[in-house]
Parts: structure tokens; sequence; C-alpha cells
């Protein structure tokens, strides 16, 4: 990340909304969508118990009504204030997370940065597919571009991201279902993983290429940072 993130996880930020719950935002980011220059935007929320996660504050989940009370949680609208402001210095808004596919409103929040005119870059690990398939069924909630993190293989899923082996194989439909997206609509997809020496990702690499390739992309490799051998983050 290239720049100042606004309100971090922890800082107070006035009234809570139910609409997408924004942890933090960075204003300015040429990393979080190749060739683009992005506001990128946190949601606060994820299901997943990535080994190497950098953002545990991210990771609790509100209530079904929304996030009252959760410190440091700003309102969408903010977001789109920024993106507004900024008309003209970038190129597009990037939701990231937490997991934008398991809090509210990001369809709400997608349409509503179209309609302000600005594309909309998604990441996510691809944790619902069904919710994943409602947003791509329409243009106005489509994505522009996913970046879907390829966790792993479905076995190696509860092992390295914590999720029960149902989830992990709900995930891997979401690779599908993005990958045709992109064929049929030219939606961009990239397909990432995160690695690191001595992983079960690590060693099944071979086989996580082979299946982005099977869908027509090329798989990213990043690197976990600051993670212990057992990829722990240790900061
Ligand atoms: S997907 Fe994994 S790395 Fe990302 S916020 Fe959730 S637990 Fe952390």
């Amino acid at each position: 990340m290239s720049a100042q993130l606004i309100n971090p996880p922890g800082a107070s930020a006035g009234p809570a909304s139910s609409s997408l719950p924004i942890a933090g935002v960075i204003p300015f980011s040429t990393c979080d969508w190749p060739g683009k220059l992005t506001i990128t935007a946190f949601v606060q929320g994820c299901p997943l118990r990535c080994r190497y996660c950098h953002n545990p504050a991210l990771q609790p989940l509100g209530d079904r009504g929304g996030y009252h009370g959760f410190e440091g949680v700003q309102s969408f609208e903010e977001v789109l204030d920024l993106l507004d402001a900024r008309r003209g210095l970038i190129d597009a808004l990037v939701v990231s997370g937490g997991e934008p596919l398991a809090v509210p409103g990001l369809a709400d929040a997608i349409r509503r940065t179209h309609a302000a005119g600005f594309p909309v870059g998604l990441h996510t690990s691809g944790y619902s597919p069904a919710r994943l398939r409602r947003l791509l069924a329409d243009s106005d909630t489509r994505p522009d571009w996913i970046g879907l993190d390829v966790k792993g293989l479905p076995g190696d899923l509860p092992a390295v991201a914590g999720v029960t082996s149902a989830v992990a194989h709900r995930m891997w439909q979401s690779l599908d279902i993005a990958a045709d997206t992109a064929h049929s609509s030219g939606m961009g997809l990239q397909l990432r993983t995160t690695s690191w020496p001595g992983s079960v990702v690590e060693s099944h690499l071979p086989e996580l290429k082979a299946a982005a390739r099977a869908r027509g992309c090329e798989l990213v490799v990043q690197s976990a940072r600051g993670c212990d051998a057992e990829g722990y983050y240790r900061g």
C-alpha cells in the first residue's frame, strides 16, 4: 500500500451505517488494481482466519442489523465523498477486506460507485459464490475487475484459511463463476495466491497454477511477509 490509511481500524469514527462497513481507506494506491490509481476501501468483517492475516482487527463481523457501535467503522458515504473530491486524480475504487462478500451493502456500494462514474475493483477470496453470482449477473453491480485470492486447494483451505471443507469447496465454485463472467463480459480477473516457504500452498503451486490456466489466467504468487515457518504473522 502506498499511502496513508485514513481512519485505521480501532479509530473512533462517528455513527456507523448499515451500508458497506468501511474500516479504513487508502486515499491513493498504485498497487491494488494493476495499471490503475485507486482509492482503496477496506471493509470491516471477515469469516476467514488465514494464518498469515496481517489485519486481524478487520475480522470481527457486525450483527445482522449492521455495525452500530462498532468502533472504527465509517459510512460508505464518506468513500463516495472522497471519490468525488479526487475526480480526475484517481481512476477507480477498489473494495478490499476483510471479506467484501461476507458483509452487507456491497451491491449497493458498487452500484452507487458506478453511478458516480467510477469503475470498481473487488478483492475477494470468493467466500460466497451465491452472492458473487448475484453481483455479476447485473452490470450495475458487477465489478469491472476482480482480484480473486485463491488461498489454496480445497483440501488445504481449512488449514490455511480456517474454513470448513464445505466452505472451501464453495470458494472454488467462485473461481468458475468469476472466470466464466470474465470470458463472457470482459470483466478483468486476476487470480492470485499467498505462499510462504515450506507451506502446503508452496508445495501445491503446480496444481494451483494449472487450475488458474484452465480458467484462462496466470496465477500471481505473493509472498506472505512477516510470517514464521508455520505461516503465522508475527509482525
Ligand atoms: S481473508 Fe484472510 S487475510 Fe484477508 S482479512 Fe480475512 S483472515 Fe485476514
